[in-house]
């Protein structure tokens, strides 16, 4: 949600301020243009209407002198109007010239034009002489780059008057124009050659009009052109601003966020594949504890600068957060990117002199036709925070070690999340309602095939998971310390059942349970099995106590403490899996233990060989020398109960002799005193696969 809202602040920053500065840019250039465009027109106009005044009124009257001398017929007429010193003529309807005084230059047809001024209506006929003067829309206009070629045509001799006259402040340039006057009640028309007299004052002030409008526009389109660039140019700061981590200086991940999107989003893309990455830089908080805080922000600068110099011009990287960054590279395959990824890491162990560090990375591909897909259907927007979720969740597969790695998202990986959630959703209803048993596998001595002790192992019957075997939820319990309520569900349950079957007058031997390591933090840990047991009222030979070897690693003394308190209490103490990979000798000499269980491992495969039976041999001399008794795990022949019986093995627990049974079975076998019988004592069907994998 939070992702939207910056989103849309980032849309908003964006779009308003560039679309609002622009558009009130385009407006006022507009109403500007306009504004200049019709005061101009309007004023020249006006100025047009105003000199074509003086010679509508000589026409006119030339007319209305012209109408009084047709009607008193008087001869004279021509005379008269000869004496306004104009050249005129007189037309019929057709156009026709039926008298004229001085040349008739007049060019085409007559045309109407509208005075700007009043609604008063003129024919006029162009002159041949100029052409800059015309009439279009019943308009008479100017045009200027006519006027130009114009005056360049002129002689010189008319040049030099022009400019005599000019600076006499005279009457300048002399424009003729013919003005048509109705006369004879419409049947002719008197047209009268006048003139739009230009003084050199006239021309300076259209030019310092002109030159004055121009400056006013060009200066007010400056001004918004100025202010529209301002806000243009603060607006991409606010966007940088918006978009850079603080930290490292770079692109932050809001940044990454919109331009992941938006390069998914582009159709050209669609047949392009890209990874998702979740880099990280693992210790960073004890690189800080031990140079500081800032030497750290510094270090994540230099990552961040390695980071995008490494990238394509089409690939993405970000700061997200702590000592994370977020990647987003093109993907041709797991190698190619993989080695691409290794290669970055490398280049980062050793971004500090002197100090190799560690980065681990995650990745998820994303297809992004797929992607397109998918987003048609359901507008998916977080794409690119899921998938690097995706990549986060597969780093995390890593972060139990402090090595550089690279670790690939897949689908897996969901579904043992999902697992993960399901298990640790059901485990506290699981403990209440009892859907977890135990199973009892009996330890048999090899040499007599008499039953000697059992270990009590747990499995789970969930009414939503199904069976369960404990591989897959006892390494869950380990992690979220829920096994401590485990173990002591399976101790109290043991405990009840021994009390049980010793009361009903079974011939019981010593049941051993599982102690997790995470137990060994406590410190009364002793005395809350001892406390247990009691409460069953179970004597005390009858438990024995299993601990893995791992477990020793942690604290010894206290380890070594409360060992010597459960054999003080009467508990015997065995080491479980012995031999399967941690410093057991060590572990050896320092713990008093009563039992040495062989790990499995010993007896898997190929182990008939020479070496590995002088290994198990060797371990069974060992345990006697230190006065342990040993237990065999995991054998499934009958060769090997041959072998540990003719080595002095004590007692062996495998499925030769049974696989780990319900506590019925279990007292049926003590009842009956079955000392063998092969596949009698099957699981559940459904587990039956399971033991087969099961790990030791
Ligand atoms: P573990 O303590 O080493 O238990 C022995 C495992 O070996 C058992 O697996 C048993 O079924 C299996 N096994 C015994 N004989 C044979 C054999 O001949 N062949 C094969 N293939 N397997 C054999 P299980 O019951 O699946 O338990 C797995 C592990 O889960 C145990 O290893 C133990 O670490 C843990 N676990 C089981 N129950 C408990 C419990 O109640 N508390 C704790 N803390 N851990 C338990
Ligand atoms: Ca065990
Ligand atoms: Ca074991």
């Amino acid at each position: 949600m939070k992702n939207l809202t910056n989103k849309q602040i980032y849309k908003r920053i964006k779009n308003k301020r560039i679309t609002g500065t622009v558009i009130l840019f385009l407006v006022v250039a507009v109403i500007a243009w306009f504004a200049a465009y019709y005061s101009v027109k309007y004023f020249f106009r006006y100025i047009g209407d105003s000199k074509l005044a003086a010679g509508k009124n000589t026409a006119k009257t030339m007319g209305e002198i012209y109408d009084e001398g047709v009607e008193e017929k008087d001869d004279k007429i021509y005379d008269i109007l000869d004496q306004f010193g104009l050249d005129y003529f007189l037309s019929d309807k057709d156009g026709k010239v039926v008298f004229s005084s001085g040349e008739v230059t007049v060019k085409g047809e007559p045309k109407e034009i509208e005075l700007a001024m009043s609604s008063e209506k003129l024919m006029i006929y162009e002159d041949k002489s100029i052409d800059f003067l015309y009439v279009e829309d019943n308009v008479l206009r100017v045009s200027f780059t006519k006027v130009y070629s114009w005056m360049n045509k002129m002689g010189e001799e008319e040049a030099d008057r022009l400019n005599e006259e000019m600076e006499n402040g005279e009457t300048t340039l002399d424009i003729p124009l013919w003005i048509v006057v109705p006369v004879n009640d419409g049947r002719y028309s008197l047209n009268v050659k006048t003139f739009i007299k230009l003084s050199e004052r006239d021309v300076v002030i259209f030019a310092i009009i002109i030159i004055a409008l121009a400056a006013f526009i060009f200066t007010l389109i400056t001004i918004i052109f100025i202010r529209a660039i301002s806000n243009i140019v603060r607006q991409r700061k606010i966007t940088n601003y918006f978009f850079t981590n603080v930290v490292t200086g770079g692109k932050n991940w809001m940044w990454f966020h919109i331009k992941g999107e938006e390069t998914l989003r582009r159709r050209k893309n669609a047949k392009n594949k890209y990874a998702v990455v979740n880099l990280s830089f693992i210790n960073y908080r004890k690189y800080c504890l031990c140079h500081s805080v800032e030497a750290g922000e510094k270090l994540l600068f230099k990552i961040n600068s390695v980071l995008s110099e490494s990238i394509n011009k089409k690939e993405l990287s970000a700061h997200n957060n702590a000592a994370e960054f977020g990647l987003m590279l093109q993907y041709e395959d797991k190698d190619e990117i993989t080695a691409r990824i290794k290669e970055l890491i490398g280049r980062l162990e050793s971004i500090e002199t002197g100090q190799k560090l560690a980065f681990q990375a995650g990745v998820a591909v994303i297809d992004v036709a797929s992607y397109l897909e998918r987003k048609q259907k359901d507008d998916s927007e977080l794409i690119i925070e899921d998938e690097y979720n995706n990549a986060c969740a597969a780093r995390a597969r890593l972060a139990e070690s402090d090595e550089s790695g690279v670790a690939f998202f897949d689908e897996k990986l969901v579904e043992e999340e999902k697992w993960l959630d399901s298990v640790q959703a059901f485990q506290d209803k699981a403990v209440k309602n009892e859907e977890f048993q135990v199973y009892y596998q009996p330890k048999y001595d090899p040499k007599t095939d008499e039953l000697r002790g059992a270990e009590a192992l747990i499995r789970w019957q969930s009414p939503e998971l199904g069976f369960v075997s404990p591989g897959k939820f006892i390494p869950i319990f380990e992690k979220n310390g829920f096994i401590t309520e485990i173990d002591h569900y399976m101790l109290s349950h043991v405990a009840k059942d021994q009390k049980r079957w010793l009361d009903q007058g079974y011939k019981c031997v010593p049941v051993s349970v599982n102690i997790s390591r995470a137990h060994f933090v406590e410190e009364d840990l002793a005395e809350q099995i001892r406390d247990m047991v009691d409460a069953a009222g179970t004597p005390h030979e009858y438990i024995e106590i299993e601990l893995t070897e791992s477990a020793f690693f942690d604290d010894k003394k206290a380890m070594i403490n409360t060992i010597n308190k459960l054999k003080g209490y009467g508990f015997a103490v065995s080491m479980d899996d012995f031999g399967s990979g941690y410093s057991s000798l060590n572990s050896l000499k320092d713990m008093p233990l009563d039992v040495l269980k062989l790990d499995a491992e010993f007896f898997r495969g190929d182990q008939q060989g020479d070496r590995g039976a002088i290994v198990v041999s060797e371990a069974i001399r060992l345990a006697k020398s230190l006065n342990m008794r040993t237990v065999a795990e995991g054998v499934e022949v009958k060769e090997q109960v041959n072998f540990l019986a003719g080595e002095g093995c004590d007692m062996i627990q495998g499925y030769y002799y049974a696989k780990p049974m319900p506590g019925a079975d279990y007292e049926e076998r003590m009842r009956t005193g079955v000392k063998h019988v092969e596949d009698k004592t099957e699981e559940k069907p459904e587990e039956k696969a399971k033991e087969k994998t099961a790990s030791v």
